[in-house]
């Protein structure tokens, strides 16, 4: 008997859990293993945010909120939208919800029906390919490669579209590759998208702040596709915030409502506390926590230096986000301890056994040749993490 429904059958757990649940697990036992699995700054929020979370404590916040959150952090998120993005929203376009993930997955529930096609850019985040299976829709992938900096063009995103295509989903900057769109490439796209009306883009900024060279660029920024647009962004990474679980989306007005309704019958506003201070965090001027990306740029730049020493790696230079993606294709056939590599899951879960480094492997990303690892660690763990990597791959091949 199988007591599962259709839903849960169809979809895989979260990869990025399950490698990361691995390491601890390892933990546990004694083992000393540096993970890079999850992606979470590993800094502390900082002092002004924590402050007004007691405050809200203490001024009793303790009831339930707006199901699309407090007003006054909507307007606080209106307010970053301008500030940082030159998009003009009105409080009744904006969602706030329990994490950017809960974000997404309510846009897709206000659009997508059985069979409906979501236009992923391969590689993707873990949880697109998921979230679309859960609801029915059909995932489209297009493919890109570390030769084309992992980005797909407008050429490609043109074929992909037909009368089933619903929504287009996309992070720039981008969780696994590092890579962002620049403003012409998303114009581009823009083009495109623009000739199908009925076409919905789920533009996850979430790692806006991340852009380490370049101009962050927004797809709603192009007035011809605002009213298509669903920009999803929120405090996880801005704010070292991941545990607290608040992230928002900025829609048209019809898709906003939609979000409401959707998330008024699942989880009701998100965690009162966390509204507060993300108020706060908003609102102050982003310079103040320039510290954390000034860190995670000098962490690029090192572990980019020491990959050079890894045999086997064929290394993409990240410009945004805080991931390396680099192809390890190189191994799969070859066997190593044992066991015969066939694909980046394969070399993933070796690293972790042999050299106790915790990736996690490309295949739920959407890229079997590619792992996955997080450098929003420390510059000791980074250091000995690829110490590990180096030496176990030279002690073996
Ligand atoms: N989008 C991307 C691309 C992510 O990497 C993540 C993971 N942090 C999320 C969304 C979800 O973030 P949150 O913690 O706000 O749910
Ligand atoms: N988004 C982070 C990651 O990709 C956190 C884990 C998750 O939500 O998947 O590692």
């Amino acid at each position: 008997m199988n007591r599962f429904s259709s839903r849960v059958n169809r979809m895989g757990f979260s990869q990025t859990f399950v490698m990361s649940n691995k390491v601890r697990e390892m933990k546990a036992k004694g083992i000393d293993v540096i993970s890079l699995t999850l992606g979470e700054p590993d800094f502390d929020v900082p002092d002004m945010i924590k402050k007004a979370a007691f405050d809200a404590i203490i001024e009793n916040y303790s009831h339930y909120s707006p199901v699309p959150g407090f007003l006054e952090l909507r307007e606080a998120v209106a307010y970053k939208l301008k500030r940082d993005n030159n998009l003009s929203y009105q409080p009744t376009q904006i969602c706030v919800s329990n994490g950017a993930k809960q974000s997404i997955l309510n846009v897709l529930c206000s659009i997508i029906n059985e069979g409906d096609e979501v236009i992923l850019p391969a590689p993707y985040w873990v949880s697109y390919d998921e979230m679309v299976k859960m609801l029915g829709g059909v995932p489209v992938y297009v493919e890109t490669s570390i030769d084309t900096d992992f980005k797909i063009t407008a050429e490609q995103l043109e074929k992909a579209i037909n009368h089933k295509t619903k929504a287009l989903l996309y992070s720039s900057p981008c969780n696994p590759s590092g890579s962002y769109y620049t403003r012409a490439e998303l114009q581009s796209l823009a083009n495109v998208i623009v000739q199908h009306p009925n076409i919905t883009v789920i533009s996850d900024e979430i790692y806006e702040f991340t852009n380490y060279d370049g101009e962050h660029c927004s797809m709603a920024e192009f007035p011809e596709v605002y009213e298509q647009t669903a920009v999803i962004n929120g405090m996880s990474k801005a704010f070292a915030m991941t545990g607290w679980r608040i992230g928002y989306s900025a829609c048209p007005e019809w898709l906003a409502k939609a979000c409401e309704k959707i998330q008024g019958q699942m989880t009701s506003g998100a965690n009162t506390m966390a509204q507060r201070a993300s108020i706060t965090a908003l609102k102050t001027d982003p310079k103040e926590f320039a510290y954390m990306i000034d860190e995670f740029k000098k962490r690029r730049d090192l572990v980019f230096n020491l990959l050079k020493e890894v045999p086997g790696f064929k290394v993409n230079y990240p410009k945004s986000a805080f991931y390396f993606f680099p192809d390890v294709s190189y191994y799969f056939g070859k066997t190593m301890d044992g066991k015969t590599i066939e694909n980046a899951d394969d070399f993933a879960m070796l690293l972790l056994d042999k050299a106790h480094v915790g990736t996690v492997g490309g295949v739920s990303f959407g890229n079997a040749n590619c792992i996955r690892f997080s450098y929003a660690t420390s510059e000791k763990d980074l250091i000995e993490a690829m110490r590990r990597i180096k030496e176990y791959l030279s002690s073996v091949y």
